[in-house]
């Protein structure tokens, strides 16, 4: 039996294929969001992939901003409970989840079957999210894919004192010019996400097995920023974008079984 989960973000589409409930025998990513042809793409990704088809799957559950705007699916499922099953499946001890996404920050506690516990969340600034990054990225004239590794070779990490992202943006510009090594201003970057980021989970009691999910996770710089504000390890799948479109393939999965009672 196959099931499809399609995690539609603000920022990217993605779309994976269990078989059983147990196999990811397809995934794929597209750098496209909500509104965008993005949605399909990934879908048309997935299936080529897999060499499946729609009509072979039994179930398909919804997820992300961008969820109540998919008419084919048979339910849609919070990203908070998908992020949950998803990161469980791929990292069975986790009990703490950082799911940083393109216009929010969020932080799970789950319990040992991966059910959502509680939760902490940042949707109203872009500051500690991956569109921090992106603006910062852009600034700093790199590819976002580049920023992680090229603050790996910090220095003298600067301070990025303004949170807000306009301001933040501005004192970047002032460093640049002050002629601070890129590198440095990279690391920055990463620590004030970090900073952001770690208040958000501390307000979840002393974190333990933590692992981050969604696309910031890609970012090397922000997960070792990330241990060094938490005093821990933090733990990234290679699937770690994809941990919301496997946790509603999970949920399809329980839908379908439910179905066949
Ligand atoms: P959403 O689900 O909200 O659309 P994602 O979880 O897909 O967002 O995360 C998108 C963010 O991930 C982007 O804003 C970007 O900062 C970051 N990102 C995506 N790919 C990479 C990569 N290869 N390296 C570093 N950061 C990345």
């Amino acid at each position: 039996m196959y099931t499809l989960g399609i995690d539609i973000g603000s920022t990217s589409s993605k779309a994976a294929i269990l078989q059983d409930g147990k196999m990811i025998v397809g995934r794929s990513v597209v750098s496209l969001g909500t509104g965008t042809i993005g949605p399909e793409q990934a879908l048309r990704q997935v299936f080529f992939e897999s060499g499946l088809s729609q009509s072979d799957m039994d179930c398909i559950i919804v997820t992300g901003y961008g969820r109540m705007s998919c008419e084919y699916a048979d339910g849609q499922v919070s990203e908070l409970s998908c992020h949950a099953r998803g990161i469980h499946f791929l990292l069975p001890d986790v009990r703490t989840i950082i799911d940083i996404g393109g216009q929010d920050a969020k932080a799970l506690k789950i319990s040992e079957q991966g059910q959502l516990i509680a939760f902490q969340m940042n949707d109203k600034c872009a500051a500690g999210t991956g569109r921090f990054l992106d603006v910062m990225a852009k600034v700093l004239n790199v590819d976002i894919c580049e920023l992680g590794p090229l603050s790996e070779h910090a220095q003298n990490p600067v301070t990025i004192s303004n949170t807000c992202t306009v301001f933040a943006e501005s004192e970047v510009i002032s460093q640049l010019s002050s002629k601070t090594a890129i590198e440095d201003i990279a690391a920055g970057i990463h620590n004030s996400v970090a900073k952001r980021v770690a208040g958000m989970v501390m307000r979840l009691g002393r974190p333990s097995a933590v692992a981050m999910s969604g696309g910031v996770a890609l970012n090397i710089g922000i997960v070792h920023a990330m241990e060094r504000e938490l005093g821990c390890p933090v733990q990234v799948h290679r699937f770690c974008q994809s941990a919301g479109a496997i946790g509603a393939a999970i949920f399809a999965w329980e839908k379908s079984l439910e179905k066949k009672v």
